[in-house]
């Protein structure tokens, strides 16, 4: 028998660490959190730097909006967000974060330091900087340009249960890119770097035009995607569906092509998954994946987004429509190109 003891408010830091453990799970979840953030922002240009898979050293800079001086010590406590005050400006969320756990939680369990600038003068800029549970964030003045930069060391320094989960730099960094891949490709409209213990892998130009936003499909998913996929771009009932299709012939053994976002934000969803199952279902041999990259806009309430802390999965308000609307859209596309296929090639 346990002794009786007296039930207790978590320590707030405490809280924070045990709430890491639903969004922060390795490197790439750090990322995917600065990066949202950045976009956030509305910044232009967005830089991901990291050493060691991101075990070491992960950095992200924009040049967004920033956050004020009085701001700096809220924003890294749990519950704190400029983005949502009420239930109902929740329900039309427009922006990716809303829950304001990210930078607590992140900080909770690394070395974290943040430098912001809100003016046009680089000589302004405060910096706040937080250790694990033991510290209070403290800020000083530093100067940076207008906009953010986030440096998170030694994640995991404080938890060594989590950080024996880690996988080696090179499993780490793969995950990393994933999640930079999928965020370059929700918005062509801000400029992207990654490097990697000191070196350039991606480096893509802002642009948002049809030419601009091919060449980035194909630096970020190779030459063949595009080679062996249908443009299509839809609207129906208040539903818009845009992007690439791959076709049928060009199947992969695995599903690792597959991008679909709502109202630009990655999601994994089961009625999509199903939806665009069942277009391909018979045209596709048995045990192939189709690729895709699609977009999916609908109003902001139709959909909530409020279903999972890493906010992967949405929850439509009419799952039936949305459904019937992505089926028969990328059905009749692909029939239209097996129709085209079969006329020969004078089509
Ligand atoms: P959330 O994104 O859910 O609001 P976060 O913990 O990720 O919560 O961030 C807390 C707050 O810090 C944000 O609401 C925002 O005001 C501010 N913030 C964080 N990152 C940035 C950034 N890169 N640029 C500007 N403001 C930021
Ligand atoms: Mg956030």
């Amino acid at each position: 028998m346990t002794a009786h003891r007296r039930i207790r408010v978590l320590d707030p830091r405490l809280a924070n660490q045990i709430a890491a453990g639903e969004v922060v799970e390795r490197p790439a979840s750090v990322v995917k959190e600065l990066v949202e953030n950045a976009i956030d922002a509305g910044s232009r240009r967005i830089e991901v730097e990291l050493e060691s898979g991101g075990a070491r050293l992960i950095r992200v800079r924009d040049d967004g909006s920033g956050i004020g001086e009085e701001d700096l010590p809220l924003a890294l406590s749990r519950h704190a967000t400029s983005k949502i005050l009420s239930l109902e400006e929740l329900e039309g969320v427009a922006s990716l974060g809303f829950r304001g756990e990210a930078l607590a939680s992140i900080s909770s369990v690394s070395r974290l330091e943040l430098s912001s600038n809100t003016s046009e003068d680089p000589t302004e800029g405060w910096r706040v900087v937080a250790e694990g549970r033991q510290m209070e964030p403290r800020v000083s003045p530093a100067p940076h340009p207008r906009g953010t930069s986030v440096t998170v060391r030694d994640l995991f320094f404080n938890t060594p249960a989590r950080r024996k989960f880690l996988r080696t730099e090179k499993t780490e960094f793969g995950h990393v890119e994933e999640a930079f891949r999928r965020q370059a490709l929700s918005r062509f409209d801000i400029g992207w770097t990654l490097r990697h213990n000191q070196k350039t892998l991606h480096q893509l130009k802002a642009g948002d035009d049809s030419v601009a936003r091919e060449r980035r499909i194909s630096s970020l998913l190779g030459k063949a995607f595009l080679e062996h996929a249908l443009h299509l771009d839809i609207e129906a009932s208040g539903l818009r569906l845009w992007g690439w299709v791959g076709l049928p012939t060009h199947s992969r053994a695995q599903a690792d092509q597959q991008y679909f976002f709502v109202n630009g934000r990655v999601v994994r969803d089961r009625l999509v998954a199903h939806a665009i199952r069942q277009a391909y279902r018979d045209v596709l041999f048995h045990g192939r994946h189709p690729v895709f990259v699609l977009y999916l806009e609908v109003d902001p309430s139709v959909v909530d987004v409020n279903v999972h802390p890493t906010k992967h999965e949405v929850r439509f308000r009419d799952g039936r429509m949305v459904h019937d609307f992505l089926f028969s859209s990328l059905h009749r596309a692909l029939g239209e190109s097996r129709a085209g296929a079969q006329a020969g090639p004078t089509q």
